[in-house]
């Protein structure tokens, strides 16, 4: 079934049926269409699957979404367009620009922590470079099923897919995966976008303004479940300012979500029960200082915050990707710099702080696939922003013009006339030092 849906996309690509401007505008303003009229139904899906709450998914997911659409539909015309560049002097009456031109039959896999967005964002452009690829909900759209299909699925599937030879592949989701994902494209020479995880250290400075600090973090951290792939993993801070940010995170978290989270509407539940056991086992042997308690039964996990988590603990070697927050204490700003060097390249880093100089040296001596600056997670919301990892936390970007060009081949272009051959003398043989010196 696989095997031939790419091969109807990738007949359909050759027929050239994606490519028009005016077909891409048309099938993103369906898809923009579909999510309006569906929004209900997507927020209920989300609060059956994970209790989140249904404010939230057109926060997180659909909002974005239709602003990406927006974004493409309006300034299709100009990215598609062909960038003209420098000539020198042998090309100086010759044309010469990027024009970019679809990748073709492209592959998106993606998570299903924020189903929505990590499948359609992409998709969007897709839809826009004008390739036709696989993936979202089948009975859900006006797209064209031969260029967009979908397979819903899971391992098995993604494997038999992944045989497949595509022109790209963009996978969101686990490292480990992500391995697997790399090694499967690389048999037929395709490129990979691979959106990863990690662990997003927070560091908080102690000249900073706590409270504002803490009810960033504690929504940034407990949205979704903790299921959130920038969310901020750990803390890092002082001893001295260590018990304040506790108490900070616990005033938030009754302000949130009341003295029992498991009975509010805004607190999430964990997937499934694989991972509900994962984060239980993460936690064995500490004793939480917010929180701590589960109820399996309904994979509910309390927000959890641990302090004086030490660095070789289990909570600290893998992304928790859960509600549980350690808080690990470093004793300057060298040493929570030196920490975080010394681990795999970040997903996302975030710094409190109000100290200009602090601030300037987080971000000059660190490194990691965005950062957000007295806030967490904001930085993904900005479509001129690109979106992605870097080394362990992943490859290639996107979001706005920057997913257009992840789709898109940027083919470099020189069209000569056949006159003015006279130039061209120089670099025909035979040569002699007198036509080297004209
Ligand atoms: P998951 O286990 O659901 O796997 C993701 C995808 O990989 C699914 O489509 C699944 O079917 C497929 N898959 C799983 N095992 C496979 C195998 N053996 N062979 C082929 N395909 C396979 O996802 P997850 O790991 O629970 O997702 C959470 C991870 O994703 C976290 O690490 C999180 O940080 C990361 N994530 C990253 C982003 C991002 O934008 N960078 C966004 C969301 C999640």
């Amino acid at each position: 079934m696989e095997k031939q849906a790419v091969q109807r996309a990738r007949e359909a690509f050759l027929a050239g049926r994606s490519r028009p401007l005016e077909f891409r505008v048309q099938q993103l303003k369906s898809l923009q269409r579909m999510i309006t009229d569906r929004q209900g139904e997507i927020a209920t899906a989300l609060k059956q699957d994970i209790n989140r709450s249904q404010y939230d998914t057109p926060l997180f997911e659909l909002i974005g979404l239709e602003n990406e659409i927006s974004l493409a539909v309006s300034k299709l015309a100009q990215w598609a367009a062909p960038r003209p560049v420098e000539r020198n002097l042998l090309t100086i009456s010759d044309q010469a620009y990027i024009q970019p031109e679809p990748l073709g039959v492209v592959l998106i896999i993606g998570a299903w922590n924020y189903p929505w967005a990590l499948t359609l964002q992409p998709l969007v452009g897709a839809i826009a470079a004008g390739t036709p690829q696989r993936p979202p909900p089948p009975s859900l759209f006006l797209l064209s099923c031969e260029l967009y299909p979908v397979v819903c699925g899971g391992v098995s599937e993604t494997q038999e897919l992944l045989r497949q030879r595509f022109d790209h592949v963009f996978y969101t989701g686990n490292s480990t995966v992500g391995k697997l994902v790399m090694e499967a494209a690389a048999r037929h020479l395709t490129p990979v976008t691979l959106e990863l995880g990690g662990k997003s250290p927070c560091y908080i400075d102690k000249d900073v303004d706590l409270r504002v600090a803490c009810r960033r973090i504690t929504w940034g951290k407990f949205v979704n479940c903790g299921q959130t792939c920038i969310a901020p993993d750990y803390i890092l801070c002082e001893p001295s300012i260590q018990n304040r940010v506790v108490e900070g995170i616990r005033q938030t978290l009754l302000e949130f979500y009341g003295p029992d989270p498991k009975s509010s509407p805004d607190y999430g539940r964990i997937i499934n029960q694989r991972h509900f056991n994962r984060l239980m086992t993460l936690l064995e042997g500490y004793t939480a200082t917010v929180g701590g308690q589960s109820d399996s039964s309904q994979r509910y996990i309390a927000p959890t915050v641990v302090k004086d988590v030490p660095p070789q603990a289990r909570l600290m070697q893998e992304e928790i990707f859960g509600p549980l927050l350690p808080i690990v204490t470093v004793s300057d700003i060298d040493d929570a710099i030196h920490f975080i060097n010394e681990r795999e390249k970040p997903l996302a880093l975030y710094v409190f702080s109000s100290n200009k100089k602090v601030i300037k040296r987080m971000l000059a001596e660190t490194t990691s696939g965005g950062v957000t600056v007295n806030d967490v997670i904001m930085h993904y919301t900005l479509n001129s922003l690109p979106f992605g990892g870097v080394g362990q936390s992943g490859t290639g970007r996107y979001h706005g013009k920057h997913t257009f060009d992840q789709f898109s081949h940027h083919r470099a272009c020189l069209v000569k006339s056949l006159g003015m051959e006279e130039v061209n003398i120089v670099r025909y043989p035979p040569q002699n030092r007198q036509k080297a010196r004209r």
